[in-house]
């Protein structure tokens, strides 16, 4: 177990990535909806890879099954779905931030409260949750998991609202931090955003029946409607085929994850009401024009740096050719915590087109750069291959904080661009050239005129350390040691 958001260097973190922490679903009023939730889930496999969970209930009963690993390997057998009976349910796919993950970390959470069954899924991360676990403990709380969504649920048990929204509503103002979440009751489907609305979440329809997700892609994938985002501090409870909306919140400035455009939501999502891939497109055009190249060929690493260098390429009028190859059929067996399967893990992930790459001034464009090292072994591939001059063109501003609010991201110090400028880093990497995109620029590709520095239109603390929602667990500290052991957090 890690304390909260301890952010250790986990084995997930082997293609040295930022990691979006979860994927939520939520369905009602449908007579397929385990098996929709799996689907769902499925669309959202890259929001979180080492667990798994389905609740659903009739109304008088709940039915679970939780597993560690992918959507596929829990929720393939029909046997598996055919238990999870009932018309509503819940899902969640989860990262966890610890080298280990543990089951009863497993989401949807269950409780049984005095109102009845309550399950949740979250995705996102609160910020107060060790001092408010920490007051519940000593009021008599029995915690199961080490999860802060547990916080949400004891909350909850404690309120003296006898209506389960207005216990929600009533836990929910009590915590600090970033949160969307799905909860399933006897009777009705709730979904909430936290009042900044950092974390995404969005309502679609199908066939009559609500849906609550994270990303329009789970939608597709079963053939659902989008009907819209919702909003920041918006609560909507969706029951028998009616979608009820609350702002129970004080409201506040909206500051979404600008990340989830740059790297974590998938290109063919709609975030925001945004094409995540013409996003990401115009943020590569964008860095064309702040940071051009004398290059003779745009490569980008794949595959999270193609849509920004499809962008750079039409920009700069440079011809655009897959120069490295991923390989998409690596097992888990090569993810290993350990420095030298990391090491050799970049090899079997990346492949170099070397007949493409030979005697060429290659501009490389990658999403971001967090500790370096595999933009090190990457160049060191492309050089190998014969490249005359490697230029890297990174399509974020450089990463020089961590996320508190939902995303697995290493303690600061290990973050390349915390330590070190620009030259340092081009010089490290073993590039001719490096530049990243301004936080003007990223704003500007996002279509505003700039970034309004007295309210920011995002959330883009990892680039700026301007961070919307207080760390009143980071910046408290002096808790009680065995409580800091135990609080992780679980989106
Ligand atoms: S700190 Fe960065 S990754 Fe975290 S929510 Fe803000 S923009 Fe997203």
């Amino acid at each position: 177990m890690t304390p909260l958001n301890s952010n250790s260097p986990a084995c997930h973190l082997n293609d040295d990535k930022l990691r979006e922490e979860c994927g939520i679903f939520g369905i009602c009023d449908h007579p397929d909806a385990a098996a929709h939730t799996a689907l769902g889930l499925h669309a959202l496999q890259h929001r979180g890879q080492e667990s798994t969970g389905i609740v659903s209930t009739t109304g008088n009963q709940f039915y679970s099954h939780h597993g560690l690993g992918r959507v596929g390997d829990n929720f393939s057998e029909a046997k598996v779905i055919d238990e999870l009976k009932g018309a509503a349910a819940i899902g969640h796919n989860r990262y966890s931030t610890t080298g280990r993950p543990e089951f009863r970390n497993i989401q949807p959470l269950f409780a049984d409260l005095s109102f009845g069954g309550l399950s949740i899924a979250h995705n996102g991360n609160l910020t107060n949750a060790v001092a408010l676990r920490s007051e519940l403990v000593s009021q008599g709380s029995i915690f199961r998991s080490t999860s802060d969504t547990e916080v949400i649920i004891h909350l909850m048990a404690l309120s003296k609202d006898a209506d389960v929204t207005d216990r929600l509503v009533d836990a929910l103002r009590r915590v600090e931090g970033a949160y969307s979440l799905v909860a399933l009751t006897r009777d009705a489907l709730i979904g909430v955003r936290d009042p900044h609305g950092v974390r995404p979440l969005v309502l679609g329809l199908l066939d009559g029946a609500h849906i609550l997700t994270s990303e329009t892609v789970a939608l597709d994938i079963i053939g659902a409607e989008l009907l819209r985002d919702i909003e920041p501090g918006e609560m909507v409870v969706a029951r028998n085929g009616e979608v009820t909306s609350y702002k129970p919140f004080e409201s506040r400035a909206a500051r979404f994850c600008v990340f989830e455009f740059i790297y974590f939501a998938r290109p063919d999502s709609l975030s925001q009401g945004k094409s995540v891939y013409e996003a990401r497109k115009a943020i590569g055009a964008e860095l064309a024009r702040e940071a051009p190249c004398n290059a003779e060929l745009v490569v980008p690493v794949p595959d999270s740096g193609v849509p920004a260098a499809i962008g750079y390429a039409a920009e700069s009028d440079l011809p655009f050719e897959l120069g490295i190859i991923r390989n998409h059929y690596i097992g888990r067996t090569f993810i290993e915590p350990t420095d030298q399967i990391r090491h050799l893990g970049v090899k079997l992930k990346h492949n170099a087109n070397h007949h493409l790459l030979e005697n060429k001034r290659i501009v490389l464009v990658d999403d971001s750069i967090v500790r370096g090292t595999t933009s090190t072994k990457i160049v060191e591939m492309v050089r190998n291959a014969g490249a005359t001059e490697v230029h890297m063109r990174i399509a974020s501003p450089p990463t020089t904080h961590s996320c508190f609010y939902g995303v697995d991201t290493p303690e600061r110090d290990e973050l390349l661009a915390a330590g070190m400028d620009v030259a340092k880093m081009a010089d490290l990497i073993g590039v001719d050239s490096l530049s990243f995109i301004t936080i003007g620029g990223l704003y500007r590709a996002m279509g505003e005129s700039g970034r309004n520095p007295d309210a920011p239109q995002y959330c883009d603390a990892c680039f700026t350390g301007d961070y919307p929602i207080s760390l009143s667990d980071r910046d408290g500290g002096g808790l009680p040691a065995q409580l800091s052991l135990l609080s992780e957090n679980s989106s």
